[in-house]
């Protein structure tokens, strides 16, 4: 819980609405939603650490933010479980230790990452928080799926949305951390904070996440295959081989990179300046025009069509070598059958 506001890039508005907040009456319980990775949580720990002490504004290192920093202060609560759900006992548990008295801090902070995964026992025992707080409460719930937030518990909060960063604010974050240097110091090809940026689609988590010269590796391998594929000469064992990783996240990983490279084949003669992949302009000029914008266009809604699916439980191992293929031939269209679970049809 470490991060200040001054820290924080982009996000200008919801910045400056929790800084008042914070030096003034802040509400009992917030709900700040968004697309994963745009930084909500890096926000949550901007504010908990304005809450615990208005000098943290622009950094402060008295005992109480000191504890703040070593996950240790007395009147904060943070739920974060990854994957799992939020059960009972720890929303109950939470309740329960916010109807004391703050031991250091003005307030009870608690924080609850991906709210959207507390069971149902467990958002009916937030909501007694929620409805009947007491006055030294402050409740910060985050989720990317608000909707599957009960009704009730969202009319509680003061709703705080997040967009995507704008790449000049997301690249100027990522330089003012210095990303990019793990991988120029291997020595590798590197993705400079910019290309991050661009492939990261606003999202800091992403930039972050494809900044480790092991995942770098990866997208220029599912740049390969997406190369072969739009000239029309596919290699399946590669397909093959994402499969094998058995890791639903690398099918997603790959149907992105997949994505990106074709909308940049369908920009490329129109609006070259668009490219998100600029370190590909080689690949780019040699593929571009061997097929129509309208093919590489209906590519692109094809290949969304399939990211769509990977929430649900497809069979990706039958799904991406059909994509491919129909991919790698020219007159691609969109037809899903959903009855007969997800097929792809030749199209004209
Ligand atoms: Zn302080």
């Amino acid at each position: 819980m470490s991060e200040l506001f001054s820290a924080i890039v982009g996000h200008t508005r919801v910045k400056e609405l929790l800084v008042r907040a914070a030096r003034g009456t802040p509400s009992h319980s917030y709900l700040f939603f968004g697309p994963e990775g745009v930084g909500k949580m890096l926000m949550a720990r901007a504010f908990v650490r304005a809450l615990v002490c208005p000098k943290a504004i622009d950094g402060c290192q008295c005992p109480s933010c000191r504890l703040v920093e070593a996950g240790t202060h007395p009147d904060l609560r943070l739920l974060s479980l990854g994957d799992e759900s939020i059960k009972l006992e720890e929303t109950r548990h939470l309740r329960k230790s916010s109807m004391m008295s703050p031991i250091l801090s003005p307030y009870h902070i608690n924080v609850i990452d991906q709210a959207d995964r507390l069971t149902a026992e467990a958002c009916a025992s937030l909501l007694k928080l929620l409805e009947e707080p007491p006055l030294a409460v402050v409740n910060i719930l985050v989720s990317a799926r608000p909707d599957a937030l009960p009704a009730t518990i969202r009319s509680r909060c003061l709703e705080i949305p997040f967009g995507y960063l704008s790449r000049v604010d997301l690249t100027a974050h990522l330089e003012a951390r210095g990303v990019g240097s793990s991988l120029r110091s291997r020595g590798d090809a590197l993705p400079e904070p910019e290309l991050l940026a661009r492939v990261a689609g606003g999202r800091m988590g992403e930039a972050l996440r494809w900044n480790e010269p092991e995942a770098w590796k990866r997208r220029r391998r599912y740049l390969e295959i997406s190369w072969e594929v739009a000239a029309g000469t596919p290699s399946f064992d590669q397909s093959d081989a994402i499969l094998k990783e058995k890791d639903k996240r690398a099918a997603v990983d790959f149907l992105r990179t997949l994505y990106c490279a074709w909308r940049d084949l369908s920009l490329w003669c129109i609006e070259p300046q668009a490219v998100i992949n600029t370190d590909q302009t080689q690949h780019l000029a040699q593929i571009a025009t061997r097929r129509s914008y309208v093919v590489w266009a209906s590519g692109c809604r094809l290949i969304e069509d399939v990211l769509g699916l990977t929430t649900s439980p497809v069979n990706m191992g039958m799904l991406l070598p059909v994509l491919l293929f129909q991919l790698s031939t020219s007159g691609t269209s969109r037809v899903l059958h959903e009855d007969t679970g997800p097929t792809l049809k030749q199209g004209n």
